[in-house]
């Protein structure tokens, strides 16, 4: 692995290998900021062809083989990873023999929604009020406590909406549990938001902090549909909400990003719904709209650069095209400060995110500043 020469031991130079765990858009988008900055990919995934593999070098391997990740750790300089409902074990094992970072503790705590909201409570962050529940006897002792309507959800591996009950007023109790299929999940007590914002904040190897703009975000079918940056909001807000992700960070020791996901109550509140260590599609404007994006940031971070301006230059509006909205990729080609990015995914079936589009929102220039 040769890469440039660095004066600082703790910096992994251009030139050195970048390994993903995961092969989504996620992987392929920070695969092809890598590529800008000089580094090389390697994507571990269990699929063929998957978004990432067409950009960078793959192993193609399930998550659980362990020979397989201590070989590709051999192959790469720094382990990075693109979605959370991979094994934490795998990256555990990983971790001796490569720096992985966000490191495994951090994926732990992100991918359980139990883990998570206790984290985010111990350090006075708000939440949803929520129970844990193993069983239905539960289940009723936590629906009595919190009341209705609220929302079931697995403590583990559900995303986009997957893993969710509504509990309204007459949703069977028995019926809620029985989805869950014996997992272990959490009743949060509904909120009724305002609406959903996000923030995402990058944390270098020397501890170092930025947060990009504060967005809010609009979902369809339980799956963003639409991010709005920056979120028109009071300062005092936006402070609050840097304070929320720049805390997790710290808190976590966390090398690379954090998307932080809250809502924004009717009285003005924030609170947490959850935390995603890795690059977020809540994020994506930022490639057409940043000085540096969530992706070059993610490089950054965890090769020990420093980071980069996190400055907005245009607001900005992305779309993602969920399934057959992909069919309009030529109208927007011919759209104006529209930005379109595909995920080279052949099949667009309900509910995937086959790519996404940003129009910028540009602002003229002052007179003074054209002066
Ligand atoms: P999640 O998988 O936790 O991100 O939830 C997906 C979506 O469900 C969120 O973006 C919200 O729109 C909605 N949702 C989740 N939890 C709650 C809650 N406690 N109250 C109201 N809406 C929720």
């Amino acid at each position: 692995m040769t890469s440039l020469m660095s004066v600082d031991p703790s910096v992994i130079a251009p030139g050195a290998t970048i390994g993903i765990i995961g092969g989504g858009q996620l992987g392929r988008m920070t695969a092809m900021a890598a590529a800008r900055l000089g580094y090389r990919s390697h994507i571990f995934c269990p699929d063929n062809d998957c978004p990432a593999s067409q950009v960078a070098t793959a192993t193609i391997a399930a998550y659980e083989d362990y020979e397989a990740l201590a070989r590709f750790a051999d192959r790469v300089d720094v382990v990075t990873f693109e979605f959370e409902n991979i094994p934490a074990e795998s990256v555990r094992v990983l971790s001796q023999h490569v720096a992985v970072r966000p490191g495994w503790h951090v994926l732990e705590t992100a991918q359980d929604r139990l883990l998570e909201k206790s984290f985010f409570n111990s350090i006075d962050v708000g939440t949803a009020a929520w129970s844990p529940v193993l069983n239905l006897t539960g289940l009723k002792g936590a629906v009595a406590a919190h009341g209705r309507p609220a929302v079931l959800k697995t403590a583990r591996f559900g995303y986009d909406g997957k893993g969710q009950v509504k509990i309204d007023a007459t949703t069977s109790l028995d019926e809620a549990w029985a989805e869950m299929n014996g997992a272990p999940a959490i009743l949060e007590r509904f909120v009724d938001f305002e609406r959903e914002l996000s923030i995402i904040v990058a944390r270098g190897l020397d501890g170092t902090a930025v947060c990009f703009d504060v967005v809010e975000n609009r979902h369809r079918h339980h799956i963003l549909d639409q991010t709005l940056a920056p979120a028109v909001m009071t300062p005092a807000s936006r402070q609050q909400a840097e304070k929320i992700a720049l805390l997790a960070a710290e808190t976590l020791g966390l090398v690379g990003l954090l998307a932080v996901e809250l809502f924004e109550t009717r009285d003005g509140q924030l609170l947490v719904n959850e935390m995603a260590p890795r690059p977020h599609n809540s994020g994506h404007w930022t490639l057409d709209a940043c000085a540096t994006n969530q992706f070059e940031q993610l490089v950054r971070a965890i090769c020990g650069l420093p980071l980069g301006s996190t400055q907005r230059h245009s607001d900005a509006v992305m779309t993602n095209l969920i399934g057959d909205d992909i069919n309009q990729w030529m109208h927007f080609l011919g759209q104006a400060d529209a930005c379109l990015h595909l995920y080279g995914k052949t099949e667009a079936r309900p509910g995937r995110k086959m790519g996404h589009v940003t129009q910028l929102i540009t602002r003229k220039l002052t007179e003074n500043e054209e002066n």
